[in-house]
């Protein structure tokens, strides 16, 4: 058996590894800033919705503000003309068109209370959202009872973590990039090699490696395939101490004798 192709592929393995130290010195930060800052878009979407409905109230408010200051100044015109009126019918036409602004400021006013009402409720509910928080029954806490300050306290501490763990990043990410660059150009080279050599073993390899599987080369450790413990038959020792390898029956990685690793590593 030709060993010198199996100790290429380890060496990929070696090399790979080494990039995957670099990668977990990152310490899951990749993934811990994506899910801060879906609870910031989150945070953030509620507290826009919710300045959405406050200015879409004061609009409405202004609005209905100026009807009655309208339908004020028409009555008032209304009862000057009143005093001038010749006749009964001119008056009363008067009172009729006195009595539909009244009628127009009386409507208003109830669209003015029931926005009262609603942001009343709405603080209510905050209320009741506020008690839940003192007493640490943050699972019973709706959506609509997160109060106002709470919840742009809590957008501007995921921001302020976001940017923490963001700039922890960059500086493992610059600190390593140097080491990263080589390593990808001596796997570049090493994968070259293999093409060349020994394509079947780098597909195969690349198979193993397509899913979560990062190590598709692993030691033989206590006879048994390091990757997944199970029992390396004896009969096929002698062939991974001599620098062959075998493919672990349970779980298909490529088994191979520490040594080759240690040599790989020079
Ligand atoms: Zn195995």
């Amino acid at each position: 058996m030709d060993h010198t192709k199996i100790n290429l592929l380890v060496r990929l393995q070696h090399l790979d590894n080494q990039i995957e130290n670099i990668v977990s010195l990152q310490k899951g930060l990749p993934e811990e800033i994506t899910a801060l800052e879906e609870d910031l878009a989150f945070t953030r979407r509620q507290i826009e919705s919710r300045k959405k409905i406050a200015d879409d109230n004061a609009k409405l408010r202004l609005k209905l503000h100026d009807i009655i200051e309208e339908c004020r100044n028409k009555i008032k015109a209304y009862k000057e003309k009143q005093t001038l009126a010749r006749n009964n019918k001119e008056y009363d036409a008067l009172s009729k068109q006195i009595e539909y602004e009244e009628k127009e400021i009386a409507h208003s006013e109830i669209q003015l209370q029931d926005i009262v009402h609603t942001e009343q409720r709405m603080q209510d509910i905050q209320q009741k959202g506020r008690q839940l928080i003192a007493e640490n029954r943050y699972d019973e806490i709706s959506e609509d009872m997160m109060p106002d300050d709470v919840l742009h306290q809590q957008l501007e501490d995921l921001q302020k973590q976001v940017d923490q763990k963001k700039e922890e990043l960059d500086s493992i990410v610059i600190e390593t990039a140097e080491d990263v660059d080589h390593l990808n150009k001596l796997i570049n080279e090493q994968r070259e090699l293999i093409k060349a050599e020994a394509n079947r073993l780098l597909d195969k390899y690349d198979h193993l490696r397509s899913g979560t599987l990062q190590n598709a080369v692993v030691k033989l450790n206590r006879n048994a395939c390091s990757g997944c413990n199970t029992r390396v038959p004896t009969n096929r020792h002698t062939m991974i101490v001599q620098g062959g390898f075998y493919l672990c029956e349970s779980c298909g990685r490529i088994v191979v004798h520490e040594r080759l690793f240690e040599e790989a590593s020079k």
